[in-house]
């Protein structure tokens, strides 16, 4: 079942055009991650699903509901971390969590929510003494507190330190596990691709791409081999070189050679044999699978090159 559904989406701010014909769906119980570079069109595509903003034309059901109408109904199955919250600075965080839960007919307790996201040792400081992931932590809290159905999830971790994320995409698997269907918004694509069951990358106001992070990579990147030029050859020699062993796909950076090849066995046994019969060594030389990182770059980091991704990008699911 489509707990999201979203058809030729558009919204319009005066001349800027900031969603512009987009359409995905979300099932229940799916971790879904929307990409894209900053002005792409997330969050207004989120506040529309959320129904803090209207859309200029398209159809958009959220839980089977029209979410501009906002119903009580609607606002307690679902729960919402935005960019930025407006809790008052002079609330503890027991008060905070305490005040939004009491709007919820399915709320946590305390002590679970809390525990959830890890600030067992806050709970009685005022929001104000808080540091910024500290604070993002009472946003999740506050957005977890109404055992939710369906949760948005806007940049969640930004701020966080290293094991605070880890310990948050804890949290959203768990969500996930337990049936909690997930929109989550994020510029670290580590993130999407250790949490999302599938992403949508959106570039200027368009979704480009769509698939499961391994649908994406496979289809857009295959693998990257990178080392370290031999002093004894001359850069300029090296593309024309290299260029027969790993194609055309090349991309020099100093001494850097980095490629993206779709035989890496074949072109590995290549590249190696030619510096054997050279006799020369390959310094820092790595074969790995492209991550969801270079597959964005490749999609959504020049938003010039987003039409030509439009017509090959698409990967069925
Ligand atoms: P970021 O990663 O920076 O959060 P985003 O992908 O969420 O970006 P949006 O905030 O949806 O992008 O913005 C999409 C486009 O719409 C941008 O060009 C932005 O300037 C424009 N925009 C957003 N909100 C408004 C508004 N209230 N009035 C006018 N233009 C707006």
């Amino acid at each position: 079942m489509a707990v999201i559904e979203v058809r030729d989406l558009h919204k319009r701010y005066g001349d800027t055009h900031a969603v512009d014909g987009v359409s995905f769906e979300v099932r229940e119980g799916e971790v879904y991650a929307l990409l894209g570079a900053n002005g792409a069109g997330k969050s207004t595509t989120v506040e529309i699903l959320e129904g803090h903003r209207s859309a200029t034309s398209g159809e958009v059901r959220v839980l089977g509901a029209d979410p501009h109408e906002g119903s009580r109904a609607f606002r307690d199955r679902i729960g919402i971390v935005l960019q930025s919250s407006g809790v008052e600075n002079e609330f503890t965080v027991r008060e905070a969590i305490e005040l939004y839960g009491g709007a919820y007919r399915r709320r946590r307790s305390l002590d679970e929510v809390i525990g959830l996201v890890g600030l067992e040792e806050k709970v009685d400081a005022r929001i104000g003494s808080l540091s910024g992931g500290q604070r993002r932590r009472v946003d999740l809290a506050l957005g977890i507190v109404g055992t939710p159905e369906l949760l948005f999830l806007d940049e969640p971790t930004t701020g966080f330190d290293p094991a605070a994320r880890r310990r948050s995409w804890d949290l959203v698997e768990s969500l996930g596990a337990g049936g909690t269907t997930v929109l989550l918004t994020t510029h670290y694509l580590d993130e999407a691709e250790h949490l999302a069951d599938r992403v949508g990358v959106l570039s200027r106001g368009r979704l480009i791409a769509e698939g499961t992070p391994s649908e994406l990579i496979n289809r857009v990147s295959g693998t990257i081999v990178s080392f370290m030029l031999p002093d004894t050859v001359e850069v300029s020699d090296a593309a024309t070189e290299f260029a027969g062993i790993l194609g055309t796909n090349l991309r020099l950076a100093g001494r850097l050679v980095e490629a993206t090849i779709d035989r890496p066995t074949h072109a590995v046994h290549q590249l190696t044999r030619w510096a054997l019969d050279a006799d020369v060594e390959l310094d820092s030389l790595t074969v790995k699978r492209a991550s969801l990182e270079d597959v964005y770059l490749q999609l959504a980091g020049d938003d010039a090159d987003s039409d030509d991704a439009d017509a090959s990008m698409q990967v069925e699911s």
